[in-house]
């Protein structure tokens, strides 16, 4: 399953395809900038043309001349919707689109307001209720952190980025009675001596020794392993004249799911690990409970998959559309990668990050995506206009709002960022989506507190920390604390004083009915951090500005079973909707900002350029190699002849639901590959490196592409059996064939 053939091989027989397609002429190459050759995907840039928004000036106008607008709704102004919106203003420029947001504020969970500090004599203090920091995606196998980029070069803010550092590395998890600062990783003497410290003193440690020694067994791979495993499969698929034993095979293993609890448990012969550890971490991201939540839902997926289907060290599990997603970004056309050079600057940058933040908070992005939508002539913003029910039309979809009367709105096409069980409840007929009225969000109360003048932190000064089940006493349902006031990126700006977030609930709150108020929330904040950090109001500190919000259902939760849930959902949507009303966000997808974002851009992709959206899981039960590869760039062809006139795409417009990823095999949307091969990771091989140390550009295209050029004049071309030569080795390769997309069900 894994690319065997070297890149230069790719490269190769894209440039074959290149000159053998009907569509193509040599004229067509366009000179690129250098830093994108080093990705090896050149013709890509060609052919990845599927719709609108594709730069193809001529082809694309005539086609907008026959058609009428595409009228696309994107329900929620949440950072899934403003990305949505984003997107689709950018790659359909011919279709008109409406954001419907239910309160009077953009931005959703994503809020923060300034207070003023000692009656405004001291300045101000900014107080996020929601999320503030972002992870850089350094050490991810997906490329969610992209898109995250490419907005960010967009809407100019690549100035406004800041990476925190210093006291955020120090992180902590209060157990039994104290705070216990978790090793930074950093392998300085100091360091390795606290951590054994640590180690011998702290009870949150117990059974974590016998599960390394479990981890490691149970996870060594060698490659002899992997190779008798397969031999073993190939061996029985002869026995059993079947050609897709192997594809089987896998789908058993990896359609499997198990709570985190179980999944550790299992790996690591030990409870403990998990309550005094993981589930303070799960904590920290869900809300969530670890014995619910399934393992690969949650950022365990990649260890999840290994034990699934163990890869050989150095191998990692990656989903097949973050192929597409990389591919596009870098080297799709016109405006699809119009921000690739600014995209490398920005991940290669990050290689040195965790994380990433603005002064402002996350509003700063907010602002900026809402400021662009306004500028956009496509776009219209309805703020303060919920919508209360969506119904399946005649070809269309209607939209209810309390301003539409008995009018309702007609939309080609709707992507709800809603919470799935919010969509549930509107949808018409009723019940007609039982599976998405199903899903459970945790609820979070959000208290900051602000105690001017004081450092309280003392000696604890760091990220926060965060609270595991294994706690006793913790009635308020503590999740965690985070140190607001050493995560600012902005200290000129911020008067002194001790700055805290406390959340509270989570899923300790699963079955309430009733939640506290704002002051009974403050109140159990101020119990906490005097419990945890000792800070007693009116005596350590003779002030403090408190401020609660609670946020009801803000994490949806991906319990055991969330795959099958979402699958059925896929089926109910397309019975209920026709394909026309198509779903994005954390509801379905990873929880966060920017898988949100990600999650947008996928939504508009699929609409605005659905026959590359196709292509995410299409064919593949095939290996992911160079005919793989060549077959998906033949496809993006295809779509290019057959979209003309507009009929394919008002037809592909209405096919989609978002959830595809559910409804084919497991195995054909996961993809091991080489973790050396993925490009802006910790761990890319220097080849596969854009900047040095100093972040100036490595410059070696013009070697490479003489290279190609040789390769070129030596290679045949045939109609047959395509032959690629790679420095002195030859390879066989077949041309690309068709492929059909691996569904569960047909539906
Ligand atoms: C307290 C908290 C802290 C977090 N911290 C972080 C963090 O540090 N880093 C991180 O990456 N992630 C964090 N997250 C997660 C992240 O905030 C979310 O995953 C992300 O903001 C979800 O965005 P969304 O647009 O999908 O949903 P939402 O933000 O929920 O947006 C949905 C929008 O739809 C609107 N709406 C609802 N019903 C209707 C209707 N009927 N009609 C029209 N509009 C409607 C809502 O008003 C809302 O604006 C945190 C979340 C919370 C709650």
């Amino acid at each position: 399953m894994v690319p065997r053939l070297p890149e230069e091989a790719f490269i190769a027989l894209l440039r074959s395809v290149y000159r053998n397609a009907r569509h193509c002429n040599r004229a067509r190459l366009t000179p690129r900038t250098p830093r994108l050759s080093a990705l090896g995907c050149r013709t890509l840039r060609q052919y990845a043309s599927t719709g609108a928004g594709d730069g193809d000036d001529d082809g694309g106008a005539a086609r907008r001349g026959n058609t009428r607008t595409k009228e696309i709704a994107v329900l929620g102004g949440g950072i899934t919707g403003l990305t949505t919106a984003h997107y689709l203003a950018r790659y359909a420029p011919d279709a008109h689109v409406t954001l419907y947001e239910a309160r009077d504020k953009l931005g959703g969970w994503i809020d923060a307001v300034r207070v003023p500090a000692g009656n405004g004599r001291d300045g101000e203090v900014l107080l996020q209720r929601g999320p503030r920091m972002l992870r850089s995606g350094s050490s991810s196998n997906r490329y969610d952190d992209l898109v995250l980029y490419d907005v960010i070069a967009s809407l100019n803010l690549q100035n406004a980025m800041r990476h925190p550092s210093g006291p955020s590395d120090s992180r902590y998890l209060f157990y039994p009675d104290h705070l216990v600062k978790l090793p930074s990783g950093e392998p300085t003497l100091g360091g390795v001596l606290e951590a054994a410290r640590s180690f011998l003193r702290e009870p949150l440690w117990d059974g974590c020794l016998g599960a390394a020694l479990s981890f490691r067994r149970k996870n060594d791979v060698s490659g002899l392993t992997v190779i008798s495993d397969k031999f073993a499969a190939l061996q029985n698929a002869r026995r059993n004249g079947n050609d897709d034993y192997m594809l089987e095979r896998l789908e058993r293993r990896l359609a499997r799911d198990e709570s985190v609890a179980a999944f550790l448990g299992r790996v690591l012969d030990d409870e403990r690990p998990v309550r005094n550890i993981v589930s303070g971490m799960l904590h920290g991201i869900y809300g969530g409970d670890a014995h619910r939540l399934s393992a690969k839902h949650t950022v365990l997926d990649r260890l999840w998959y290994q034990f699934a289907s163990p890869r050989p060290r150095g191998q990692v599990w990656m989903p097949r559309k973050d192929w597409f997603l990389l591919y596009e970004l870098m080297d799709g056309v016109g405006a699809v990668s119009a921000n690739a050079d600014e995209i490398v600057r920005l991940a290669e940058r990050a290689l040195g990050w965790k994380l990433l933040a603005f002064d402002d908070g996350l509003v700063t992005l907010v602002r900026a995506l809402v400021e662009d939508l306004e500028r956009q002539g496509n776009v219209t913003v309805k703020c303060g206009e919920p919508v209360t029910s969506v119904t399946k039309g005649d070809g269309c979809v209607l939209i209810k709002t309390p301003k539409t009367g008995d009018q309702p709105a007609k939309y080609d096409h709707v992507i709800s960022t809603l919470f799935s069980k919010h969509l549930a409840k509107i949808a018409q007929p009723a019940n007609s989506l039982p599976s998405l009225a199903e899903t459970h969000a945790v609820t979070i109360m959000v208290v900051n507190l602000w105690y001017p003048g004081q450092d309280l932190l003392a000696s604890n000064h760091g990220f926060g920390y965060l609270v595991p089940t294994a706690t006793p006493n913790n009635d308020e349902g503590a999740l965690g604390v985070l140190f607001d006031s050493d995560l600012t990126t902005d200290p000129a700006r911020s008067p002194p004083g001790t700055k805290l977030t406390v959340m509270l609930g989570g899923h300790h709150w699963d079955g309430y009915r009733y939640f506290p108020n704002g002051d009974t929330g403050i109140a159990m904040a101020m119990s906490v951090v005097r419990k945890h950090l000792g800070i007693e109001p009116g005596t350590t500190a003779n002030e403090v500005h408190a401020r609660a919000r609670l946020c009801r259902d803000c994490l949806p939760q991906h319990f055991v079973g969330h795959r099958a849930r979402m699958a059925a959902a896929h089926d109910e949507l397309r019975a209920a909707f026709g394909g026309r009303l198509s779903v994005a966000g954390p509801s379905y997808t990873a929880i966060g900002v920017a898988p949100a974002m990600r999650a947008g851009w996928e939504a508009a992709t699929r609409v605005a350029r659905p026959r590359s959206a196709t292509l995410w899981f299409a064919n593949a039960h095939k290996e992911p190699d160079a005919e793989w590869r060549a077959w998906c760039v033949s496809t993006l062809l295809e779509g290019e002849g057959e979209a003309e006139g507009g009929k394919q795409r008002e037809e592909e417009l209405a096919g989609h639901t978002g959830l595809e990823e559910f409804a084919v095999y497991e195995a054909a949307a996961m993809m091991p590959v080489w973790k050396k091969d993925l490009y802006f990771r910790t761990w890319t091989r220097p080849e596969r490196r854009f900047t040095d140390s100093e972040g100036r550009w490595i410059e070696r295209e013009q070697e490479q592409d003489d290279e190609e050029e040789e390769e070129e004049e030596q290679e045949p071309e045939t109609d047959g059996d395509q032959k690629v030569r790679v420095g002195k080795k030859s390879f066989r390769v077949q041309p690309p064939g068709s492929g059909n997309v691996l569904h569960k069900d047909s539906t």
